[in-house]
């Protein structure tokens, strides 16, 4: 099945906001919607499409910035780990919140979340086809920070030890614009991406620079 797909890099920290849903059918999910919710809304509309759903990959506010006015645009349910329900700025009955491993789909796409903690404890990737949207857990060539509240270095490396078991096809949708380029095979992650490839929590901490407490 062919994917609509839009990254839209937006606001000033570098933020990559995605559009995604079936080619064939309207239905589209918005991602970490951080900032310019109208010029969100303006390329949904010129593309077309039918927002109806929200997912956010963790909590952080440049993810979640726009959140609440998107909502109130849309009336759309917003995704979120359950771990980080209660930070969302809207009603209760707008959250849903999910687990890894918890599925759904938009029109005959269907996508799934892995629950990734390190960055913050309700990280969440999603996996849609070939797709893999990683927020702030996986970039190209880094890793999220560790260091911010919330964060935790041990469950970082196992989750990026766990996407780096997945498969090498892949193609990885980050949360931020930090590299030369947008998006990059997994396969190429697990070649020259040192995070994905430090053989224990040791050698992991040894990159980051952690200090062991
Ligand atoms: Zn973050």
């Amino acid at each position: 099945m062919r994917i609509y797909l839009k990254q839209l890099e937006l606001g000033p920290l570098q933020n990559f906001v995605y559009l995604i849903g079936p080619a064939e059918s309207a239905e589209t999910a918005v991602v970490d919607p951080g900032w310019d919710v109208p010029g969100i809304l303006k390329t949904a509309e010129r593309d077309g499409r039918r927002i109806t759903a929200v997912l956010v990959t963790h909590t952080h506010f440049d993810h979640i910035n726009g959140v609440a006015e998107l909502v109130s645009a849309t009336d759309v349910p917003v995704y979120v780990h359950k771990k980080e329900e209660g930070a969302l700025p809207v009603e209760p009955a707008s959250r849903k919140g999910v687990e890894g491993g918890y599925e759904f789909s938009l029109g005959p796409l269907a996508l799934s979340f892995l629950h990734t903690p390190g960055h913050t404890p309700g990280s969440l990737c999603v996996s849609v086809q070939d797709k893999l949207i990683t927020g702030d857990t996986l970039f190209i060539g880094g890793c999220g920070r560790c260091d911010l509240p919330g964060g935790d270095p041990e469950l970082l490396h196992k989750s990026l030890v766990r996407l780096s078991q997945m498969d090498d096809r892949f193609i990885v949708h980050p949360g931020h614009n930090y590299a030369s380029q947008p998006t990059s095979f997994l396969k190429d992650e697990k070649r020259y991406n040192p995070f994905l490839q430090a053989k224990d929590l040791l050698g992991f901490m040894g990159l980051i620079g952690a200090v062991r407490k």
